[in-house]
């Protein structure tokens, strides 16, 4: 890393403790910006870095809710405003025990340079909470959200911040919220969320958006090889929203995604993933992945282990950070692995992307291939600004040609900086440098 950028993430790291994922996440776009800054020096003279890294505003609450025996729960809510300079804050709301400030500020963190790579008007922020909605009631769900939104109401505004789904919170969560939110402020104010339902301003293709963006994304690096998805053996991790439309999309591109896994283990089908059974099993039924080898004949599932066991020549990590380590990149590529691409925010550790990029592997970053969901979710905004609906084709070849344009600039912004093929510094300076442009211009706030 550049000495002067090392001196600023020490003092970054120093200043926020114990929030490993987010000096994770600060130190590896960190290490791609050094020739930047080479480059324009006024970035270091109006410390851009320093105020990048400091969260614009974070707001931490207490959730209280009863569940259905009575009892009185607490949980701790959180939303991090990281940064406005392209529009209003924009990113999702993610349930899931581990969720901390450390977590809520990786995920911020990323979404700047994600948001900003859309060339879509939107800044970044991230939100959550600890609660944990598996083997909660939909009662209990509701009770849940009723109560974060009771406090979050008072943050958040169409031309503020718009928060929209993550691990944890998909339609029905988005449902309540926004139940609570037109209860508590009398507005119909559609813009304020985004992952609505069709019938009441949400977008048709957001639920599909991240998984499909995912794959388009990785078809394109395969193109820049002469090659495609057709004919590939792909694996996916998890099998929430992002991991589901992503085998949907692969294999109707003519690849056979071969496994898939949730928290508990993961199943191995050989015939290709049958997409309408899990939708059945974990959208509609909200059951697990185990489900699924007693419903189809000839699949195994392996209770604990990793999904990386399974060879594969694409692999789509669409869990969770850090699910994907040294080791199990490290096999992948000795057993023929062409290409990365992540679903999921942060799921290869940094030992995982050293080893993919020293083997030749595309490998494409979680903040520009999983880009297509955020994407999406600001063309439902534009949807609900004009009071209109498009139709699916319209929307999904709108996200296609995001997505395209996304690879297409961080492709060239490699190129430019003398690494060719090099998807993680084309993402990190394209996204960093058109929020540096945009914070130069509106002087020091
Ligand atoms: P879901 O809640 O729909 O699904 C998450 C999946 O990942 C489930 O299969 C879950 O298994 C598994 N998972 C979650 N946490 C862990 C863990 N700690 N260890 C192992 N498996 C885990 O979430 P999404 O599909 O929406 O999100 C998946 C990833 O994609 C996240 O990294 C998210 O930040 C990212 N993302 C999502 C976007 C979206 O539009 N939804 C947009 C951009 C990125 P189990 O059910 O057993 O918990």
């Amino acid at each position: 890393m550049d000495a002067r950028l090392e001196a600023i993430r020490d003092t970054v790291l120093a200043r926020n403790p114990g929030e490993a994922e987010f000096h994770q996440a600060v130190t590896e776009v960190f290490e791609s910006l050094g020739p930047v800054h080479d480059r324009h020096p006024e970035f270091l003279e109006a410390a851009i870095l320093e105020r990048l890294c400091e969260p614009e505003r974070q707001i931490i609450f207490r959730v209280p809710w009863t569940d259905d025996s009575g009892r009185v729960q607490i949980n701790r809510g959180f939303r991090v405003e990281f940064n406005s300079a392209l529009g209003p804050y924009k990113g999702g709301l993610r349930f899931h025990p581990s969720v901390y400030l450390g977590i809520v500020k990786f995920l911020g963190f990323e979404q700047i340079f994600k948001n900003a790579l859309t060339g879509m008007p939107i800044g970044g922020g991230k939100g959550g909470s600890d609660f944990d909605p598996r083997g909660r009631s939909d009662a209990e769900v509701m009770r849940f959200c009723q109560s974060f939104m009771t406090e979050l109401y008072r943050h958040i505004g169409e031309y503020t911040d718009v928060p929209a789904g993550d691990i944890g919170v998909g339609g029905r969560e988005i449902g309540y919220l926004f139940g609570q939110y037109k209860r508590i402020t009398n507005r119909y104010e559609s813009g304020v969320l985004t992952g609505k339902g069709i019938s009441w301003g949400g977008s048709l293709v957001r639920p599909e958006a991240t998984g499909f963006g995912t794959v388009i994304f990785t078809g394109e690096m395969l193109k820049t090889r002469g090659s495609s998805f057709d004919g590939q053996r792909v694996v996916v991790s998890g099998s929430g929203n992002v991991a589901i439309n992503a085998i949907a999309k692969a294999q109707a591109l003519g690849a056979t995604v071969v496994a898939c896994s949730d928290s508990s283990g993961y199943i191995v089908d050989e015939a290709g993933i049958d997409v309408g059974l899990l939708r059945r099993i974990k959208e509609v039924e909200r059951g697990r992945l185990k489900d699924y080898e007693v419903r189809r004949p000839g699949v195994s599932y392996v209770d604990g282990g990793s999904v990386w066991d399974v060879d594969a020549t694409v692999v789509l990590p669409c869990a969770t950070q850090n699910e994907l380590d040294g080791d199990a990149a490290a096999r992948l590529v000795r057993n023929g692995l062409l290409a990365v691409g992540e679903g999921a925010n942060m799921p290869s550790t940094r030992e995982a992307v050293a080893v993919f990029q020293e083997a030749g592997v595309l490998f494409a970053p979680g903040k520009a291939a999983n880009a297509g969901g955020v994407a999406t979710s600001a063309l439902e905004m534009q949807q609900n600004a004009s009071r209109d609906s498009w139709s699916f084709e319209h929307t999904e070849q709108r996200l296609t040609d995001i997505m395209v344009g996304i690879h297409d600039l961080c492709a060239q912004t490699a190129d430019e900086y003398g690494e060719p093929g090099n998807y993680v510094l084309g993402a990190n300076i394209g996204g960093f440098v058109k929020v540096a442009d945009a914070m130069l211009a509106q002087g020091l706030i």
